[in-house]
């Protein structure tokens, strides 16, 4: 079955709490009006009654043989209908006018200061009863009035809502759907839109209309999504274009050297020169390809931790004892200064050295020979932080918001002239984040830079 689109909800909707609204209104105007016909009419036939009883009251004191003669006079005076019966303790009629006669009301079982309904007939009746004593004697006094043009009144009146009832749902349902069609037809429109967005056009937007409501607030909001969907498409498409470009130049250097050996060598000497050649663009480019897939695993979420407790210390001293060899390589000075206190935080120690590595690696290879590099742990609260600093050629400010995006490198032909492709810094930041930690520089071109690892320690 077709799902009910809002549009037609809404309209059911509107058209049920209409319809229920009408049916409380009605039955509860119809019983209002009623109730208050028949008190308005029990008021005039109490006041009929008591009028009645008065009389008799003068008559018993004074002449009460007369009683029969003055209660006919009485009722002759009333231009209207006479509905009026008296009657004694024992069951005779004292009066009873022509009408009482004629539809013949009863005397009700019990005797009753009260109204009640009577049908007479096809006459609907409000009868009034009273008791009256007098001397030891009972009277009982009856007065009715006839209902029939008030039950009309009351029947019209059923009708017209009734009849009307239909007419207004009607009305209101196509009231209802219209509205509901004209509120949501923006809604539409975004839906047409964000139809028509693909990945081949992801910088496309939304139209956002000025309306202060919750549909200017879903387009805005879609519009955010696209403007992160765009931004990750874009990081994706650059980081496959950036890695196909990184591998294709080592494989088209190791092809051609492979060709020229082939053709041109002859002795065993040329061979092993262009075999080493060949080796050691193998060896960055597995190491390129190593670094990619740990990145593409770290994305996917897949690269897992190994989490033990880590001395930090004895992990940042490991790092240190492989820098030292390559500082002194390029006769840069390297000094650690390590707080003696354990510092002990949940890790993957491998992944940890390879953090450090990488800072005390960059360190070596952006400084020049005869500079320095200084590298030391400390703690402050229940955080390590761990500082590497070099005397380098440091980092341009507008570069450093960018140095830990993947391939991104300040100075490419200097960084590939040591075999960075970029992806150290982006690496690090992974290992220091999926650790809760964070990573920081501090740099100025000339003066040398400051990367700060801060890492979370297990409560002392
Ligand atoms: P690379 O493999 O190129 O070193 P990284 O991601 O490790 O890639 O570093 C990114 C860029 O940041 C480098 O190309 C370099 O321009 C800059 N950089 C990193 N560390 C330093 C440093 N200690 N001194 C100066 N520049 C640095």
């Amino acid at each position: 079955m077709k799902p009910l689109s809002i549009r037609v909800k809404l309209t059911v909707w509107y058209v049920a709490v209409l319809l229920a609204s009408l049916g409380i209104f009605g039955i509860a105007a119809y019983f209002a009006m009623k109730g208050g016909i028949e008190s308005t009419v029990d008021e005039s036939l109490e006041e009929q009654a008591g009028g009645i009883e008065e009389l008799m009251r003068g008559v018993l004191k004074d002449e009460p043989a007369r009683l029969a003669d003055e209660l006919r006079e009485h009722a002759e005076l009333r231009a209207e209908g006479d509905f009026s019966q008296v009657r004694d303790q024992g069951g005779r009629w004292i009066y009873r006018s022509r009408l009482m006669t004629k539809y013949n009301v009863p005397v009700p079982n019990t005797a009753r200061h009260s109204a009640y309904n009577f049908m007479a007939r096809d006459l609907p009746l409000r009868v009034f009863v009273r008791e009256l004593n007098s001397d030891g004697n009972a009277y009982l006094i009856q007065v009715a009035s006839p209902m029939d043009d008030f039950y009309d009144s009351l029947n019209r009146f059923r009708w017209v809502v009734l009849l009307l009832s239909p007419l207004l749902l009607v009305l209101a349902s196509g009231g209802g759907y219209w509205l509901s069609r004209h509120a949501l037809a923006p809604v539409d429109q975004i839906t047409r839109a964000a139809q028509k967005i693909n990945s081949n056009n992801l910088s496309q937007r939304l139209e956002v209309p000025q309306s202060r409501d919750e549909l200017q607030r879903l387009s805005e909001t879609l519009n955010g999504m696209l403007e992160r969907l765009e931004a990750a498409f874009n990081r994706i498409t650059q980081f496959t274009a950036d890695a196909s470009h990184e591998l294709r130049t080592p494989l088209a250097l190791m092809r051609t050297t492979t060709e020229v050996s082939l053709r041109t060598s002859q002795t065993v000497s040329e061979y092993r020169e262009a075999q080493s050649q060949v080796l050691e663009e193998l060896e960055k480019t597995s190491s390129l390809v190593e670094k990619l897939m740990l990145l593409a695993r770290a994305d996917a979420g897949v690269e897992t931790l190994q989490r033990v407790p880590v001395n930090l210390a004895d992990c940042l001293r490991g790092a240190c004892n492989d820098g030292r060899i390559l500082a002194a390589a390029k006769q840069v000075t390297f000094r650690e200064n390590i707080a003696s206190s354990t510092l002990v935080m949940e890790g993957d120690s491998h992944a940890l050295h390879r953090l450090f590595l990488i800072l005390i690696d960059n360190a070596v290879k952006y400084t020049q020979s005869g500079g320095s590099i200084i590298v030391s742990l400390d703690k402050t609260d229940n955080v390590a932080v761990a500082e590497f600093r070099d005397t380098g050629i440091g980092i341009a400010a507008e570069d450093q918001s960018h140095i830990f995006d993947r391939f991104y490198r300040a100075d490419k032909a200097r960084s590939r002239e040591f075999g960075g492709v970029g992806l150290g810094l982006s690496i690090a930041r992974w290992v220091a984040e999926a650790h809760g930690g964070s990573i920081a520089v501090e740099s100025s071109p000339g003066d040398g830079s400051v990367f700060r690892v801060r890492l979370p320690l297990l409560p002392a």
